[in-house]
């Protein structure tokens, strides 16, 4: 019997595992230069933590939390997202106690039983900031710009900022009701009219042509803002426009979680199809008390590393993909690779990449393996350079090869390499 990774799973492979790393640590960057503090929660959590944090009239909640009952008859669950846990944990341990706002960074796969398809999968990574315990409109812009950095400085060009605003509990209210009116006298479907009446706004994101047509003249949360939600999307988007970040007016955006309000986002990218989110977010505010916790605010967003990079891929920007190791060991003989270990090990000692052809593998296999290392320098070593105290440089990329003294040999790579 043999396996295969799980549906709706798939392996991250070298060489292209590089670029995956390369990817999540970009878009976790412009966070911590922005002071963003690195946070890591467990992999699963209460499943009652999702489904008040999350919400149960959700998707996510209610079609796609991977529940599990451990050995002491606690249901768990795996993370299908990382805010609820990150709140959880700022709740904890009173981090809100101290400087505020707190500011979090977080990397990691979540977990969601979704249909798989291109772009859509059920271990998933995401890269996370959280801006917690101060409404000030100006980080609402802040940690918008810090994705928007994120993607930049990948090269990407082909993504858009959708923003909207979802009210608070003051406007929100009554909006939803005016919306439910609205929805009550179309020609839909008893499962849509049965979303209009739990979740009225998901009904706007209907993507079906006959629902859309009927949407048409359906009244919008931003045109029913209270006063002070009114100013503070002003506000949002006059820092944005300050610091020169575009976005789009997206009345009729809604995500899949149940938290957000006020000041709501996502990114998407032409080239990927019908799953063109490359990362979200927006305003909880209601998210702590929601899960037992103070009435604290909170911003924050996440960024998918594995849409972003196919988005990569669909506009071919690479990512320089960086050599293997820098030197590369060619034992030709026992006695060579004893002591061509020892030398690996100095030149990594002293912050040089550094591999060698291990189990005998002959000049020819060892040449090869040295060149697909992408190593600047091959150490070709063999019994009579041993006895003469030296060992042969090879420059992979000239070809030209220098007898130079073994006992020297670290720091003259050293120097060679710098
Ligand atoms: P969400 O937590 O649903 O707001 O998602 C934030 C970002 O995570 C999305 O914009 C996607 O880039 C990514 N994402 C969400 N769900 C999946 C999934 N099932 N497979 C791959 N990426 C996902």
């Amino acid at each position: 019997m043999s396996f295969t990774a799980p549906k709706g799973t798939y392996d991250i492979l070298p060489p292209e595992s590089s670029a995956f790393l390369a990817v999540r640590d970009a878009l976790s960057r412009p966070a911590a230069l922005a002071g963003y503090e690195y946070i890591e929660t467990p992999i699963f959590e209460d499943t009652a933590l999702f489904a008040r944090g999350v919400g149960e009239s959700t998707d996510v909640v209610s079609k796609e939390m991977y529940t599990f009952q451990d050995k002491g008859g606690r249901s768990l669950t795996l993370r299908p997202e990382g805010t609820a846990g990150v709140i959880r944990a700022v709740i904890e341990h009173k981090l809100y106690a101290g400087q505020l706002p707190v500011k979090l960074w977080y990397a990691g796969p979540n977990f969601r039983y979704e249909r798989p398809q291109a772009g859509r999968y059920r271990h998933f990574t995401q890269v996370g900031a959280e801006a917690v315990g101060v409404d000030d409109p100006m980080l609402d812009a802040e940690i918008i710009a810090l994705a928007w950095e994120g993607y930049r400085a990948l090269g990407l060009g082909g993504f858009r900022l959708l923003l909207t605003s979802l009210g608070d509990d003051t406007c929100r209210p009554a909006y939803r009701a005016l919306l439910q009116a609205f929805l009550r006298d179309l020609d839909i479907d008893d499962d849509t009219r049965r979303r209009a009446d739990i979740n009225p706004l998901r009904v706007l994101d209907d993507k079906r042509p006959a629902v859309l047509a009927q949407l048409d003249g359906a009244p919008l949360m931003v045109e029913h803002l209270c006063g002070p939600c009114a100013v503070h999307y002003d506000d949002v988007r006059a820092r944005l426009a300050d610091i020169g970040v575009q976005w789009e007016e997206a009345p009729r955006l809604v995500r899949g979680l149940d938290y957000y309000m006020r000041t709501t986002f996502e990114f998407v990218h032409s080239g990927l199809g019908a799953q063109s989110a490359i990362g979200g977010g927006g305003r909880y505010d209601g998210l702590s008390a929601a899960i037992g916790g103070p009435a604290l605010t909170g911003i924050g967003w996440a960024l998918g590393v594995d849409r972003t990079l196919l988005a990569m891929r669909a506009e071919g920007v690479g990512l320089p993909t960086a050599a293997r190791v820098q030197v590369y060991g060619v034992p030709l003989g026992a006695a060579a690779a004893e002591r061509l270990f020892g030398l690996t090990a100095g030149l990594r000692a002293a912050g040089v990449s550094a591999d060698m052809a291990y189990g005998a593998r002959g000049l020819k296999g060892a040449m090869k393996a040295a060149d697909r290392s992408g190593a600047a320098y091959a150490i070709v070593l063999g019994d009579r350079d041993i006895r003469a105290g030296t060992a042969q440089l090879k420059d992979l990329r000239s070809g030209d090869q220098l007898a130079l003294p073994l006992d020297s040999l670290v720091a003259t790579i050293l120097e060679k390499l710098t």
